[in-house]
């Protein structure tokens, strides 16, 4: 049932990334943030690779009974200062919720200590909600190239946002929207992270390459 989920998942955005561009390639981050080791173990078996957990300690718990499998581990979760060490040592593929200089300095500290890179997104608060974290999209920019400036040991990889909370499509579009126009005047930004279970397809038509899904994919029953 997970595999056919995938798989028709992937049939969504195939379309979705065709009619934005036929060169564009985006990936699956399967946030498994609610699911147990036996869920990701059977999904990791109809072939995803790539895994998003929100809390250290479950990802520290999750890898450890996992261990044996090769999974990407993507950190998309709230980070903690008192986490960085526990999160370090895990060697996450990438944090996709770097969301203020100071964060960024503080896991400078840790990572040039312990001479580690790592791969990492700025988080940008598209919708400004005061609920989420992110730098707002104005001083973004700034932001960006002060990391880039002042942390040699973490390599910014692009954006990651989290479209509006909302029912309205031209507002969740305009989240997008925002962010997709500033990872275009960025250097280096490969990876644009937006799109959940319930926006994902619009988040592609907006350029995004790496969609974050959860729910859909471990979704019991067929949703199509
Ligand atoms: C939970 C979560 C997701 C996945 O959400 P679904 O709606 O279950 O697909 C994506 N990104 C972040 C940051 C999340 O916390």
């Amino acid at each position: 049932m997970l595999a056919q989920n995938l798989q028709d998942i992937i049939a969504r955005i195939e379309k979705a990334r065709i009619a934005y561009s036929r060169h564009q390639i985006v990936r699956i981050v399967a946030v498994s943030k609610t699911q147990n080791a036996d869920a990701i173990r059977a999904l990791y078996e109809a072939g995803q690779r790539a895994f998003g957990e929100n809390r250290v300690q479950d990802l520290c718990d999750k890898d450890a009974a996992l261990e044996a499998l090769p999974i990407e581990w993507h950190f998309i979760g709230t980070l903690q200062t008192n986490k960085i060490n526990a999160l370090l040592a895990l060697r996450p593929s990438l944090l996709h919720s770097l969301h203020s200089q100071q964060l960024a300095h503080a896991l400078q500290k840790r990572l040039e200590k312990q001479g580690q890179n790592l791969r990492a997104l700025l988080q940008i608060n598209a919708a400004r909600e005061d609920s989420k974290h992110g730098v707002a999209p104005e001083s973004a920019s700034e932001t960006y190239h002060a990391i880039r400036e002042t942390c040699p040991n973490i390599t910014l990889c692009g954006l990651m946002t989290i479209g509006a909370h909302t029912d309205e499509q031209r507002k969740i579009q305009q989240s997008f929207e925002i962010t997709k126009k500033l990872f275009d005047t960025l250097p280096d930004a490969s990876i644009l992270s937006m799109g959940m279970s319930d926006d994902f397809e619009l988040a592609i038509a907006c350029g995004s390459n790496m969609v974050r899904i959860g729910s859909l994919l471990f979704a019991k029953g067929r949703f199509l």
